[in-house]
Parts: C-alpha cells; structure tokens; sequence
C-alpha cells in the first residue's frame, strides 16, 4: 500500500473519538489529513519585549515563567496565576479553570505566550493566554499559527500536534506530478514545500508562495480531466463527422431573409459554431445567453447549414413542454425552406413514431425535435450529423454520451442560465464556450419592483388592474427547505389566498412537480391560451416557458433565491408587445437582501447578474449549477480567472501533445486518485 494511503488510526496515537471526528470531515488516510488545510493563520511571530505590551492586542511574548499560585474555588473551580519575565519586565498571567496549566508549566520554563493584555487594577496582566513550551519549533505561538475549521472536541491546537509529525514523517512521499516545465514556466514551488508551508508558513510571503502553487494544481488538474473529456468526444472512433464544407452562399442568403440583422455576439457565435462545423472532429461547444439573445435563431441557422449538406439535425428538450414549443417555432422557420421537420415525444402515438423512426432511418426527415426519448438507442438516424440540445444542464453527462450511440455528431448545447465565463470555462470545462451577452435592440427592460410586506394590498391592486386590460400574471412561491410537500403545500397556501380572498373575481390557476404529466400539460395549455388569469406555481415551472400576453411576475419571498434564479424567473415575462413587470415580494430585511434585490431592479443582464451573484454568495448558489455540481476546491478560488485560464492554457497543450498522459505517469496517477474530486460526472 502505498505510505500516503495509510490510515490515520495506525499512524495516530488517539482515541477512537478524535478518528471518528476527522472521518467526519472527511480525513482517513496520512493523505487527507496532510492535505486537510488551515481555514486561516494569526500571525503571532513577532516577539513583543513585555515593557512595550499594548492594552487590548494580541500580542507574543517570550520568557521564563516565575511566582504560580492556586487559589480553588467553590463548585471545583480554580485559578492559576504566575508570572512572566523577560529582558524588559515581568507581566502576570491568569487562567481560570485551567488545570493542565499547572500540571505542564512550572516556574524556571522558558515559554511563549499569546494573548491580549487587560489593565487590571492599574497594571497590565494577560487573562487565559495561549501557553507553549520554548521549542525546537513552536507550533501553537511565537509564528504564524495554522488555524483549521474546528468542530467541537477537534481544536486547531490538537490538529497542529499532531499534522507536525504526520508531516515530518509522510511529506517525503508527495510526488510532484507537474510536468516540470509548466513548474518552471510558472515559477512555482515543489509540492512537498507548499504543502509544508500551507500548514507550517514561516514568512508571510511563504503563505502566497504556498497558495499559489496548490491552487495551481487543483485548477489544472480540473481543466485537465474536463480537456481529456473534450478530446474523448472530438476523437471517439465511431464518430462519423467527416470535413464539411458550409455553404457560405447559402448561409448568406438565409441571413437576408431573416426579418432583422444579427447582434455582433449572435455573428460571432454563428461564425464559432460554423467554424467548428467545418472540422473534421466533433464539435463540443455551449452557448450562453439570456432569454431572448437569440439562441434558437442560431442553432436554427446551424441545422439549416448541416441539412444543406445532407446531414440530419437532433433538437432536444428537457421536457415535453419545452420540446412541443420549439417544435412550433422551428416548424415556421423551417417550413418554408421545404425541410421534413417531425417530433418525437413520450407521448407521441406508436404507430406514429415508427413512422418516423422509419423516415430517420431512411433519411427523408432531416430535422427531429423531442426529449431526449429522441436519442434512445432504439431509434436510429441515417446520417446525424448535429445534435442541439436545449437547457443543456438538465440533461445529465450520460444521456450527452448516448449520442455516441449515433456516430458522435456535433454537438451544441445551448444554456439560458448565465453564468460567469471562469465558472463556466471551470464547470463545462469540456466544451467550448461561446457567449451571447448582448440582446437584440429595441428590447424593453422589465421594470424591476422591490415590495415590502406594507405595499402588498397596493400591488395587488394595481395588478388587478393590468389583468382587466387583459395581461395574465405568474407568481412563483418560494423554495422550502428543497422540500417537495412544504413547496406543494406553499403553493396551496398561495393559490387559496388569492383564489378566495385577493383575485375572488379571477381565474386562478396552480403548477406543482407533483400534479402528472398531462395535468401539468393541461394547466400550462390553459395559461396560454389566456383562460387562466393568474398561475401559482412552485419555482421549477419550466425553464423556457413561452406566454407572450404573461406581463407580470411575482416572486414571493424573494430573498430566498439566488439572482440567477430570480433573474431566470423574469425571464418568462418580457416576450410580448407590452410593457413587462417583475415583483420581488419580500419581509425581510437584512442588508445582504436588500443589497441582492437591489441589483435585481437594477440590471437586466444574467451576466452581470451571476457576476454579482458569484461574488455575493459564491458559486455553490448560483442556481443551475448545483445540479451539475461544482468542484469541491480546497485552495483555489473558481473565481480566479487568471489561474483558469492559465491551467487550461497548459491542459490543452498536454492533452494535444499526449492526450493518455503516457508519458506523465505520476499526472495520470495522481487525476485518477483525485477523481472523486469531481462532481461533472
Ligand atoms: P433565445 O433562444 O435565446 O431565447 P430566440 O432565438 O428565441 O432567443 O429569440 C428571441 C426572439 O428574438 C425571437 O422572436 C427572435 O426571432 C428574435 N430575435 C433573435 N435575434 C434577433 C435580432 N438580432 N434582432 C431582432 N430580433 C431577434
Ligand atoms: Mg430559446
């Protein structure tokens, strides 16, 4: 076995308590604990002579100790006393309740002492310091002190005990397994040496040193498994994707008759995506944009390219809600260009599907549009030649891998849940990225309302008031401890006060996960076809959803969501003629969620939004990722873009150089040991 993979409790001398504590936090083996990393450090190396001791900092004083005394008092309680001397003058330590202090330090030892001096009775004195005997090399005072999450009955100064001799004795079997030109390139230190100094810093700068290096690795050997991953799909042997040469003609002629002009993020994504087209390798690319950006118009426009040369075309959809209403849109963009557009659903009648199963076989249809039911391996394609997939991160890793099944076609992912470029190039590290962040002119801001508990009646009034003239109202109840029943009872909740009490006179409908498939389809038919008023619904109401004559979205508890989240919530409204309305409802009001509803009202971008969002809250909230899982990073930040970018920089060179790692053993070793590392799978 090797040394690094020993368990902690041979190499330990403890009691069964403490092993299972760091179990607990995920420390078995010599290798965890080694890389189980300090929180935060106080920097307590500077000895302070103790005639110079200030009143109320913490301070470090060195000297021989002198003068204890005991004093028990009732209930078995006790305090200690002694007092420290140094060159300059003496200072008296206390400590209450104490009673190692008196078994371990006697007078005539020279120690270190941590605390903040207190003015007691007119002089300065320490009240229950930290104490170490002088050492070889102290670890708990008189240095920068490592300090690590604690949790009850496993304290900082325990772990510095024992990581100082797991360190001494197993740090000689951490292997450096970065290429060393990238270690020489980027001038960072041995790993051996930043692990020391993580946990042990001797300077402060030995602490960025330290940093630097360990983020480094961890990012790099993110962007290296999600690098290899790209170049398994763009190299898979049964890929059948061969040079394609697009018809630039033909492109431009669809351009012209397309009844508006391209943003410049739409032509430059356009330009990525044919580019990739063109290449005799799989493409593997996300798009990113809000609502509205003009996703579907582009991987429109990519099918058509494909379908020219005689390629089939795959459309898919989360849900069958979501794939009907791409259907219908794409089926007038298409129908004109005389192309044999069909869907497939779970609910599409047997006879029917085999039908066109037949036809996708045969290659007469060119273009299908379903859930992914469309890539069951059951259903055969004569020449796919691109897969487009909607809403990317609901379709799981492994349902993407099906297409394989297929000949390994392009494929483009398109995602309306912005999220910041490091998250992303981190997240789907294993496609390429291509970012509309740019909305066709013209488009009217979705006036933004923050409404306390006290304007609620005015709000609804004023709502009631739009519904009349004939607009139709969402309102999204808050998410509840990821309950399911809470949510569905919340939305009961919500939907009888406002059935009976607030809009007595409207029709008011309710959505939840709960209700079956063809309740959810009839409700949603309803809604759109304006014979419903106002939908309640829980916050997963499908992402996508098109109801151009919807205007008003209510939030309720809206500080419960991330911007993300609520910035996806808005986008349902904001698709028709009219002038568009967001409510955020909310009756709390901390700072951090005024300051977060703020920005709501404030911008309209999802990228700005999630930037926002990133740095407010982190990127384990931003909403849609959690699904696809983030990284659980020790050192590094995902919001380091400098460091991201670098290590994929480096990645990809490795991998195009020796995409199996062949020649760096101790790399491919050390990916596959930290595997579990990665949640994307
Ligand atoms: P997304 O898929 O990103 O939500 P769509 O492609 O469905 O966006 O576009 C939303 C609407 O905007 C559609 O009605 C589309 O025809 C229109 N549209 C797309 N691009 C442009 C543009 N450059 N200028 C004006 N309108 C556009
Ligand atoms: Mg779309």
């Amino acid at each position: 076995m090797p040394p690094l993979s020993t368990l902690l409790k041979t190499v330990l001398s403890t009691n069964a308590k403490h092993l299972e504590l760091l179990q607990s936090v995920g420390v078995k083996t010599v290798e965890d604990f080694i890389y189980y990393f300090p929180r935060s450090y106080t920097d307590a190396s500077g000895i302070t002579p103790i005639s110079d001791a200030k009143e109320g900092e913490p301070q470090t004083f060195s000297g021989i100790l002198s003068n204890f005394f005991t004093k028990r008092l009732p209930n078995n309680r006790q305090f200690t006393k002694a007092l420290l001397t140094d060159d300059s003058t003496s200072i008296e330590l206390v400590w209450f309740n104490q009673k190692f202090i008196t078994h371990m330090y006697k007078s005539g030892m020279h120690v270190f002492v941590t605390g903040k001096p207190k003015l007691n009775m007119r002089k300065l004195s320490l009240a229950g310091p930290t104490i170490e005997h002088k050492r070889e090399e102290q670890l708990h005072t008189g240095r920068i002190v490592p300090i690590y999450h604690e949790t009850e009955g496993l304290n900082s100064k325990w772990i510095r005990e024992k990581m100082r001799p797991v360190l001494t004795e197993f740090l000689k079997y951490i292997e450096d397994y970065i290429p060393e030109d990238i270690l020489k390139k980027e001038k960072l230190m041995p790993l051996k040496e930043a692990i020391e100094l993580i946990h042990f810093p001797i300077r402060v700068e030995d602490l960025d040193e330290a940093k630097k290096r360990l983020s480094f690795d961890e990012l790099f050997l993110l962007q290296l498994k999600a690098i290899h991953k790209k170049w398994l799909w763009q190299h898979d042997a049964t890929s059948k994707i061969k040079r394609n040469e697009i018809d630039k003609k033909h492109l431009a002629t669809l351009l012209e008759k397309l009844p508006f002009k391209l943003t410049g993020a739409q032509q430059k994504t356009l330009t990525e995506i044919i580019d990739d087209l063109e290449k005799d390798i799989p493409m593997a690319r996300l798009v990113q944009g809000d609502v509205g950006s003009g996703k579907t118009v582009i991987a429109g426009l990519a099918a058509l390219s494909m379908i020219k040369n005689k390629h089939q075309v795959a459309i898919m959809a989360p849900t069958e809600i979501l794939a009907k209403q791409h259907y219908k849109t794409l089926y007038k963009f298409f129908q004109q260009y005389g192309i044999n557009i069909q869907q497939v659903l779970g609910s599409t009648p047997a006879k029917q599907k085999e039908e066109i199963i037949i036809q996708l076989k045969t290659g007469t249809c060119d273009l299908v549009v379903g859930t992914h039911a469309l890539i069951q391996e059951s259903i055969g394609f004569k020449k796919l030649g691109l897969a487009i997939i909607d809403e990317q991160h609901r379709f799981g890793v492994k349902q993407r891998d099906t297409l394989k099944s297929h000949g390994t076609p392009h494929l483009l992912s398109l995602s309306a849940t912005p999220i910041p470029r490091t998250l992303a190039m981190t997240i789907y590290g294993d496609q390429d990225l291509s970012i509309i962040d740019e909305l066709p002119p013209g488009r009217k801001p979705i006036e933004t309302h923050i409404v306390p508990e006290k304007k609620r009646k005015d709000a609804y009034n004023w709502i009631r008031q739009q519904v009349e003239q004939g607009r139709q109202v969402f309102v999204v109840c808050p998410l509840i401890d990821e309950s399911d029943e809470l949510e569905v009872r919340s939305v009961m909740q919500t939907y009888e006060e406002l059935s009976k009490h607030i809009f007595p006179e409207l029709s008011v409908q309710y959505l939840h996960g709960k209700l079956k498939q063809e309740e959810k389809d009839s409700i949603m038919a309803e809604f759109s076809a304006n014979n419903t008023n106002v939908l309640v619904s829980t916050s997963v109401i499908e992402v996508g959803i098109d109801v151009p004559n919807a205007t008003i979205m209510i939030i309720e508890g809206a500080e419960r969501f991330g911007l993300s989240q609520l910035h996806q919530f808005r986008g349902r409204v904001g698709r028709g003629e009219h002038q568009s309305f967001c409510f955020l409802f909310t009756n709390k009001e901390s700072q951090t969620s005024t300051k977060r509803l703020a920005a709501m009202v404030q911008h309209q971008s999802g990228f700005a939004l999630a930037e926002i969002d990133l740095t407010m809250r982190g990127p384990g909230e931003l909403y849609g990722v959690r699904q696809s899982g983030i990284p659980d990073l020790k050192m590094a930040s995902l919001t380091d873009a400098h460091t991201i970018s670098k290590a994929r920089q480096y990645a990809t060179l490795l991998i195009e150089k020796d995409p199996y790692l062949k020649t760096f053993p101790k790399l491919k070793a050390q990916l596959e040991r930290t595997e579990q590392v990665y949640v994307n799978d």
